[in-house]
């Protein structure tokens, strides 16, 4: 631990801010790769005058975040560190970082079953770092999970994004393809969740520096229109849900009419599209007949 007066610390903080970037990511690092958190930086407001204690010296963390300014590398990868609901997940370049809008998966699935010691079945297509599935897992303990993804080096951070966020063994992770690795487990599921590549070529093309040179194409890229893979999900949904059971998916701004017409195609009922938190209709869901 590196001790350094506060004063000096909130000037080198300023001085950041001042090179770019946003309060939010600078917070990440100092969190994640300084050791300090958003809360302790609250409470130094109260001893301007006292120390504070670094697990990395500033010109390490002046090098991440100069790194982070120039080259647009998402911070979260610069630090192997994102917060997610009230979860700290690994992420490498291997994964998409969980977004905040995401979050809203898990309400929707608590809406759908309000009493959290409901003992479910759930599958989860293309889990990536793993976030929703743990947080289902540890939001219903009396649950089981399995989650899927194609990359296996994807499975090995979920994997240990498990085993540091829950002392439960409820959810197990699956390689392959969507619903491929699943086939023992055909018409068991109460309840199936992805958030699959769904952006559409020409948006893809347009993506943003720091989304596109650096999260997995693997993760965001979902064909010509976008919705290759939502359309394999849903054709294939009914062989693995139970009577009843729902799904949840994740679609992009101007899919949902799209994914709520393939859903009735493929015999669910009670489609619904839900908003997120800016409006948009993010998810579409389903119940299978
Ligand atoms: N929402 C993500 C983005 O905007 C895309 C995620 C996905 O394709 N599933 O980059």
């Amino acid at each position: 631990m590196l001790c350094i007066s506060v004063e000096e610390f909130l000037f080198w903080k300023k001085k950041q801010l001042s090179k770019g970037g946003d309060q939010q990511s600078l917070a990440v690092l100092i969190d994640c790769v300084g050791g300090i958190t958003t809360r302790d930086l609250n409470l130094i407001g109260f001893n301007p005058r006292g120390n504070l204690y670094l697990k990395k010296n500033l010109e390490f963390l002046e090098s991440l975040w100069d790194d982070h300014l120039q080259k647009s590398c998402p911070i979260q990868y610069l630090c192997g560190i994102t917060f997610w609901r009230e979860l700290k997940l690994k992420v490498s370049n291997k994964v998409l970082i969980p977004r905040p809008e995401t979050e809203l998966i898990v309400d929707i699935v608590s809406n759908i079953y309000p009493n959290n010691l409901e003992k479910l079945f759930f599958a989860e297509l293309g889990t990536g770092s793993g976030a929703i599935s743990i947080a289902l897992a540890l939001g219903y303990p009396l649950s089981v999970g399995v989650a899927t993804d194609i990359d296996q080096d994807a499975l090995e951070i979920a994997t240990n994004n498990y085993i540091n966020s829950s002392k439960q063994s409820n959810l197990k992770f699956y390689c392959g393809n969507w619903w491929s690795p699943l086939e023992s487990f055909k018409g068991k599921f109460d309840l199936a969740i992805s958030n699959p590549p769904y952006i559409p070529r020409d948006t893809y093309e347009k993506l943003p520096k720091e989304v596109k040179d650096f999260e997995p194409k693997i993760a965001l890229f979902g064909g010509e229109d976008g919705l290759r893979h939502i359309r394999e999900i849903i054709q294939k949904a009914p062989l693995f849900l139970k009577e009843k059971g729902w799904i949840v998916l994740e679609n992009h701004f101007d899919q949902s009419e799209k994914v709520k017409q393939l859903l009735i195609k493929n015999k669910f009922t009670s489609t619904e599209i839900v908003k997120d938190l800016s409006g948009i209709g993010r998810f579409t869901i389903g119940r299978y007949k």
